[in-house]
């Protein structure tokens, strides 16, 4: 289950289970008040935020009682890559796995759109970092009506009782859509297309995806209302300035990591009267 935890100031990111309808233009990709720092400040926050991310993860390794799964979705160049660089990217590669979903093969859309998904959720001890998710198949399915509607709309059930069922057993799941204006996409699509370092990110269905963006955001707050429950709660994080969404979802995923039952297993008995020759 998704424990009792009080974000403070953050707690105006998340999605409320049961709060009705979510209006994304509403909530400004700039906004700065779950934090009450700059971006000197929050650098230095999220880079302890890390380190005690990073302890906390060797304790629920060595314990082996819980699982914890980090959704991240958004626009491309919302800055999925970037927060799993810079946030999870100096945790043990032991203790965390980062997967990429991508368009289906053949062989994943001959299954149910949850097969490939549940194949990859983290195993107790592990942090699962989720690059999309299954919430593409209400999402970009959605938008491209490459499911039936009846199909898509029941989704939303499949994926809430999906996720109850991890939650059951002792998957701890926090969803983060990385909520980035338009302007500040335009901005750096251009810079990836000038920029031979990033080019290879750019993909021409880019520019087709972002002639969507009204239907895109219309999916995204359609799911974000459905999906957030109690076991799985859904965090629209501002994500225009690339400091300010890191050290939000650092200090989420701490204050998460915290609230779990997290303890070193207790001693084996005998072990105390083990002598090393
Ligand atoms: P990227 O994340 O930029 O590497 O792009 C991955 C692409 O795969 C995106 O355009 C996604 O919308 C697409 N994709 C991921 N999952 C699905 C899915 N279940 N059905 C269709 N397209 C998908
Ligand atoms: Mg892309």
């Amino acid at each position: 289950m998704f424990p009792a935890v009080d974000l403070g100031d953050l707690e105006r990111y998340r999605v409320h289970a049961g709060g009705g309808a979510v209006k994304l233009a509403d909530i400004d990709p700039r906004d700065r008040q779950g934090l009450s720092f700059g971006k000197a400040e929050a650098k230095k926050a999220t880079a302890a935020d890390i380190a005690e991310i990073d302890r906390l993860q060797e304790i629920l390794y060595a314990q082996a009682k819980h699982a914890v799964l980090v959704v991240l979705q958004g626009m491309d160049a919302s800055g999925k890559d970037g927060t799993i660089r810079n946030v999870f990217g100096q945790l043990s590669p032991l203790g965390a796995v980062a997967t990429s979903f991508k368009q289906p093969t053949e062989h994943e859309l001959a299954h149910d759109f949850l097969w490939r998904v549940h194949e990859a959720v983290p195993p107790r001890r592990m942090i699962g970092i989720f690059n999309r998710s299954h919430y593409e198949d209400v999402l970009v399915v959605r938008v491209h009506g490459l499911a039936p509607p009846d199909r898509v709309d029941a989704r939303y059930g499949e994926i809430n009782a999906f996720e109850q069922h991890l939650a059951e057993n002792d998957t701890t799941i926090l969803k983060f859509f990385l909520h980035l204006s338009k302007k500040e996409q335009t901005r750096r699509l251009r810079a990836r297309l000038e920029d031979p370092t990033k080019r290879w990110k750019f993909s021409p269905s880019d520019v087709a995806e972002r002639e969507r963006w009204d239907d895109y955001m219309t999916a995204y707050e359609i799911a974000l209302e459905r999906c957030s429950t109690d076991a799985a709660p859904w965090f629209v994080v501002p994500a225009d300035r690339k400091w300010y969404r890191d050290a939000v979802i650092a200090r989420i995923v701490r204050r998460t990591l915290e609230a779990l039952d997290l303890a070193y297993p207790s001693e084996m008995p005998g072990l105390d009267k083990l002598r090393i020759t």
